[in-house]
């Protein structure tokens, strides 16, 4: 059976990864400092360790002692408005302690590294559907900080021989039965619609309704988090390092989104178009031909009612989220 270190294994895709690969009998350790992620959301077979990648010593034990066939590594700040605001935030914690998590990799010969990446490091893109190639000029430091330790996987598996795969997320979205979607404060699309529709709050801000797209607003590539836990533990086997975008290739509006959120609830979204959020690229869409021919990764939720379906579900289920 194979050993897998989860970071951020508390938090909304680590936690539903963790379930993923526990289901199919690989042995979990989740690492998490619970600064945004949630106790409640650690799988319970999971092992659990709380602690904060800033602490090089302990990440350096831990990965010296727990004999990992590989690590998968979520923890990090996700937010684009908070790094235009506070960067260092972003650079020390997804870099820096990134860094730390790489050497203990090392240390404890760790053969497999498999990272949280994001479509923010391609900021304004060249072209769309996004190709692996395309070129990477992130436009804030929450992309930046990612693209930056892409490069440190590179140079660490040229010089150490670790074997990294860099999974580019595009929007990701959905539920598991278990684990969804619960961020304080919340500011993605998906929950944000759902919470409004259920009255938790009054209305959807929408920011942005002219852009260069059809209908005015910012189009995104929605994309379930079981289908994002299927391609890293795919990624596990791929034979040499990589990098691969991850998203359905389908493109969707802010107002395609709220039209198929009113469709699979029965009920209006009530909203008010709101000045462009500083950060949000007009479009972003992912080509992913790689990852389906090189991991043989295959979407199961194509539809963005299928993936909202799922968010509801867990909605309902824990209206309130994770407990504190
Ligand atoms: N969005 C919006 N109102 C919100 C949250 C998001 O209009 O309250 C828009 C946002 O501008 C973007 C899309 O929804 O075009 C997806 O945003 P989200 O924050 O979910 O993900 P991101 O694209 O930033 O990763």
């Amino acid at each position: 059976m194979k050993k897998i270190l989860v970071t951020g294994g508390a938090g909304y895709i680590g936690s539903a990864c963790s379930e993923y690969l526990l289901d199919m009998g690989y042995d979990v350790t989740v690492f998490d400092a619970l600064i945004t992620g949630h106790r409640d959301a650690v799988d319970p077979r999971a092992r659990f360790i709380e602690g904060n990648l800033a602490d090089r010593e302990l990440i350096m034990d831990v990965c010296r002692q727990g004999s990992f066939d590989a690590i998968m590594h979520f923890a990090a700040f996700s937010l684009v408005g908070e790094s235009m605001k506070d960067p260092g935030k972003y650079f020390g914690n997804n870099l820096a302690n990134g860094i730390n998590l790489a050497d203990a990799a090392i240390a404890g010969n760790v053969k497999t590294f498999v990272f949280s990446s994001t479509a923010a490091t391609f900021g304004q893109p060249e072209k769309t559907p996004i190709s692996e190639d395309d070129q990477q000029i992130p436009i804030n430091p929450y992309g930046e900080s990612k693209l930056c330790f892409e490069k440190v996987l590179k140079w660490y598996s040229r010089i150490y021989g670790m074997k990294y795969a860099a999974l580019r997320y595009f929007n990701a979205a959905g539920a598991t039965a278990l684990h969804g979607e619960d961020h304080r404060p919340e500011s993605h699309l998906i929950p944000i619609i759902l919470e409004t529709i259920r009255g938790k709050r009054e209305k959807l801000m929408l920011f942005g309704d002219d852009y260069d797209t059809p209908d005015g607003s910012c189009i995104r590539d929605y994309i379930h988090i079981l289908d994002l836990a299927q391609a890293h533990e795919l990624a596990l086997s791929a034979p040499e390092s990589g990098h691969y975008n991850l998203g359905t290739g389908n493109g969707l509006s802010v107002f395609e989104i709220i039209k198929a959120a009113e469709e699979v609830t029965g009920k209006k979204v009530n909203f008010e178009i709101a000045p462009r959020r500083p950060g949000d690229p007009a479009r972003l869409i992912a080509c992913s031909d790689k990852a389906r021919r090189m991991l043989n990764w295959k979407p199961r939720y194509e539809s963005a009612h299928a993936i909202i379906e799922s968010a509801w579900k867990w909605q309902l289920k824990y209206p309130e989220g994770y407990a504190k």
